[in-house]
């Protein structure tokens, strides 16, 4: 099973596309986590996209419709994946609708998260994560059970994405709104599309994708 989970940020595409790489063993491709492992790297592309992300606009879509095509070259991707974050722009779409077609895979759904946009703002300046494993809390709605110490490995050390600020919030909300959004049409008219409701507690979340993910086997 192929999809995408397209929605704006802070709707939990991150934390449902992990829970099916656990369930269904889909891959998780998250254009977010690529662009961020290159701009750890200090490559020039690494450069750019620190910048690009920093300000809260898209990266150019040559470049992230390269680093897909070459993710779903990848052997695992035989058991499904989940794109995360990809695509965010009709030109992404396309590429993407050609990427699969040359290597004969089949998009089988393409899952809208919907959630409010203060609710966005509030789920993302308060999220942080550990920094050993990368479980994700929250300042608010999920805080460790020990203050300090992480509940998976025990680890006290935490970050916070660069780009989670009130500021750059903004503006990545005003790219969903702008451009991706445009995107739905596209898959409306191919019949893939379903919608679920992000605004729920996580676990009915998922089993909302579950039983769409069900729907179209
Ligand atoms: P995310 O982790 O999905 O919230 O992405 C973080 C940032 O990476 C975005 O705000 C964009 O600057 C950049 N980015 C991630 N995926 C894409 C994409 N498909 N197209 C353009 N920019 C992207």
């Amino acid at each position: 099973m192929n999809i995408i989970l397209l929605g704006p940020p802070g709707a939990g595409k991150g934390t449902q596309a992990e829970r099916l790489a656990k369930s269904h063993r889909m891959i998780q491709l998250s254009t977010g986590d690529m662009l961020r492992v290159e701009a750890a790297s200090e490559s020039e592309l690494g450069k750019q996209a620190n910048e690009i992300m920093e300000s809260g606009d898209l990266m150019p879509d040559d470049i992230v419709v390269q680093i897909v095509a070459e993710q779903l070259c990848r052997d695992e991707c035989e058991f499904g994946f989940t794109l995360d974050g990809f695509p965010r722009t009709e030109t992404q779409a396309r590429a993407l609708d050609g990427i699969m077609r040359e290597k004969g895979l089949k998009l089988h759904g393409v899952i809208e998260m919907k959630v409010d946009d203060d609710v966005l703002t509030e789920r993302i300046t308060g999220r942080f994560s550990c920094a050993k494993c990368g479980t994700g809390y929250h300042d608010k709605n999920n805080r460790p059970k020990v203050n300090g110490v992480c509940d998976e490995c025990g680890s006290t050390e935490f970050k916070r994405r660069a780009d989670d600020n009130e500021e750059t919030v903004r503006q990545r909300l005003a790219a969903y709104h702008a451009v991706t959004e445009q995107i739905l049409p596209f898959y409306k008219e191919k019949s893939i599309l379903r919608s679920v409701d992000g605004m729920a507690p996580i676990d009915q979340v998922t089993k909302q994708i579950e039983d769409v993910i069900e729907s179209l086997q």
